[in-house]
């Protein structure tokens, strides 16, 4: 499988996809990824899509050469000329409509170097528009535990999480999404009768392996954990010594949770309150018990919330702060803790500091030797929001890695948006849906041609490294932005760096979580944040004595059901979206993998057999399936597993385009949008 055109050379480098990080490589013999021995998967094992990670880096559609648009299409051009495209046309529109007319999409699949570079030509233009995809998946989570915890990430790390006795999973799906987790950490712990609860709407293949699935309605999370809080409470099954010492708040949320009536509760979340009883006290008994959680319970409009009500439950219960316990975000992308960590957000610096906060803003400054006022103070645009911009104060923007036409909710409007703009810049592997929109695409360098560093779902920061060069004359992604960020700020000393090792030293001295950290240090190994100046090792389990915003109790907080953004018409089906195995994000990476677009067979749409006899609709037939915001068109599964009155799609393909369907209503806090409840019609397509 290995280009004959490029000189291989096999190193430990880290997975492109999932937020797991295990450890792949090159390797000779097969001419294929393979995975090694690494700090996560210390067993080498590894999931379908890291077994095929090889495919994206020598497939034959790889960009080998800038494009810039002429006369409406996109052809070859040299560097030179588009670096001086994205100079030119940058600085006309910095010039007119000031640097708030520019908005930069990082990249959760970008080092924290590529990504610490990305904000820093942001913020060094005079602009906080940058954000990264976390922003769609895990937003909600973050505000709601740095808010209460003073950290948003993992409180465990993967290690300890065996050692729980009760595994509470509340819309997450690790058999299929964070598969080297649950078969290497979560499984054998099952194996020796740890309890598995699971809430999804869907019988998944992780509900599937539970002692008890609670299959919530989907946009009904607060009422089924508010129910699981009240019975804890009613019950006496909270930890009150604990609740003594390291809780705040716990009168008032007593008062709340005697007030929630469970029955009316269950009922509204569509379970049965006898399991949601027996859910509550499995979770409650539990010596040690742990959650973990996914993107079906923060892609709501009420995301935040959704995340504060889960934290009452481990508050309460006394599981924060010792091994086999916590709440632990499963991440998606392989650096979405890192692209955030250093800075790529529109309200934080790096090290999650607030852009509003003057100190921080003036040791940036120092580290940058710039003078503070330099730096924007105003927090900018999230993602979603910047779209809605986009054509109208937003005129420019440069997507790095990611594919937003995909994977952004209200996908016609999207298209529509990026058309708006006088000046769209992709920087990709491939021509994605994002770039048939671009004026500019830069061709970009896979998992297996770049260096740096990315940070693990449970924190870790793992080294990458080349195996090979990129293709033809496409550069390292580095380089490029090293190169744009001399030329639009003019300030090439800000950007001459040595290789990503110098952009790392740079990064932790800015980072405070990272500060202690050196990139030899890792090696093949890694060190876990925080790594405080002369720590010897990271914090594998947070919050311990104190929590990680150095208050020695958090707050239990009353938390009250918000309706879903979409009413429900008779007729109507609910649909949720979500992940397979063998596909990662937008699929534009893995949709070009023969061997996994044949293992996941095409996109299906998962319907109730009820609801297919009532719409006349069999196993094999294809479907119209229309929103307020459009329609798609795509064959059928009919399966017990999705629940009555539900649908599932997952959003990885671009035909259909399943995100044409959902809404772009965000969460007030956290400014995700509600991916997990669109209403949609469903009709057989006679046309078909
Ligand atoms: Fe590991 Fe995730 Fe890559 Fe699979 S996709 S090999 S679980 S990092």
């Amino acid at each position: 499988m290995a280009d004959s055109d490029r000189d291989v050379d096999p190193a430990p480098s880290v997975c492109p996809f999932c937020g797991v990080g295990c450890g792949i490589r090159y390797d000779q013999s097969s001419g294929d990824a393979r995975g090694w021995k690494g700090p996560v998967n210390t067993r080498a094992e590894v999931c379908p899509k890291g077994a095929a990670a090889w495919d994206v880096v020598d497939h034959p559609d790889r960009l080998t050469t800038p494009l810039v648009r002429e006369g409406g299409e996109l052809v070859e051009t040299t560097w030179e000329e588009a670096f001086d495209r994205v100079e030119r046309e940058f600085t006309e529109i910095v010039s007119a409509d000031g640097p708030d007319a520019l908005s930069l999409f990082a990249s959760s699949n970008c080092t924290n170097e590529e990504n610490y570079v990305f904000q820093k030509i942001a913020r060094l233009l005079g602009t906080n528009n940058v954000d990264n995809c976390a922003r769609l998946c895990h937003s909600s989570t973050v505000a709601a535990m740095h808010e209460r915890l003073g950290a948003g990430a993992m409180t465990n790390s993967l290690d300890d999480l065996g050692e729980a006795d009760a595994f509470l999973v509340v819309g997450a799906n690790p058999v299929e999404n964070h598969p080297v987790i649950f078969r290497s950490y979560l499984l054998p712990a099952l194996r020796e009768g740890t309890t598995l609860i699971v809430v999804d709407p869907r019988e998944t293949p992780t509900a599937r392996a539970a002692d008890r699935h609670l299959a919530v309605r989907p946009g009904y999370d607060i009422p089924l954990l508010n129910a699981m809080a009240a019975t804890i409470v009613s019950e006496g099954r909270d930890d009150g010594e604990f609740c003594d010492e390291r809780v705040a708040g716990v009168d008032a949320f007593e008062a709340f949770a005697g007030g929630v009536d469970v029955e009316e509760s269950a009922a509204l979340a569509g379970v049965g309150s006898q399991d949601l009883r027996d859910a509550a006290r499995a979770y409650a008994e539990a010596d040690r018990a742990a959650i973990v959680t996914g993107m079906g319970l923060s892609q709501h409009r009420c995301g935040t919330a959704n995340v504060h009500a889960l934290l009452n439950l481990a508050l309460l219960t006394g599981n924060v702060g010792r091994r086999g316990s916590g709440v632990n975000p499963l991440r998606g992308q392989n650096n979405v803790q890192g692209a955030s960590d250093v800075g790529a957000l529109p309200d934080m610096l790096p090290g999650s500091r607030p852009v509003t906060d003057g100190p921080a803003r003036a040791e940036l400054a120092g580290e940058w030797g710039i003078d503070a006022a330099e730096l924007p103070e105003a927090p900018g645009l999230t993602e979603v929001e910047a779209t809605h911009a986009f054509g109208e104060s937003v005129r420019g923007a440069f997507v790095l890695g990611e594919n937003p036409a995909v994977t952004e909710p209200n996908a016609n409007r999207v298209a529509d948006a990026l058309d708006e703009l006088d000046c769209l810049v992709v920087q990709d592997l491939f021509v994605t849906e994002t770039a048939e929109h671009a004026d500019v695409v830069l061709p970009g360098s896979a998992w297996a041609e770049r260096g740096g560093t990315v940070t693990n779902t449970d924190r870790q920061v793992l080294r990458m490294r080349p195996n090979v060069a990129p293709p033809g004359d496409a550069r390292r992604d580095l380089d490029v932005l090293c190169e744009i960020g001399s030329r639009l700020t003019g300030s090439p000393d800000a950007f001459a760096y040595d290789d990503p090792a110098a952009v790392f030293e740079e990064l932790t001295r800015v980072t405070p979580p990272y500060a202690g950290m050196s990139y030899d240090g890792i090696g093949t190994g890694s060190q876990r944040w925080p790594f405080p100046e002369g720590a010897e090792g990271g914090t594998a389990v947070l919050h311990e004595s104190t929590y990680a915003n150095g208050e020695r109790r958090a707050q239990l907080r009353v938390v009250e059901h918000v309706d879903p953004v979409d009413a429900v018409g008779d007729d109507d089906l609910v649909l949720t979206t979500g992940r397979v195995v063998e596909h990662f994000n937008s699929g534009a990476l893995t949709r070009r993998s023969d061997r996994l677009t044949r293992m996941a067979g095409p996109q299906r749409l998962q319907i109730h057999p009820d609801d297919a006899e009532a719409r006349g609709i069999a196993e094999g037939d294809r479907v119209i399936v229309e929103s307020e915001r459009g329609s798609v068109r795509v064959g059928v599964e009919v399966t017990p597993a999705v629940g009555r009155g539900r649908v599932f799609a997952t959003f990885h393909t671009a035909e259909p385009l399943v995100n044409t369907l959902t809404g772009d209503a965000l969460d007030p806090v956290a400014k995700i949008p509600e991916y997990k409840h669109s209403a949609v019609r469903v009709r057989v397509d006679s046309d078909f």
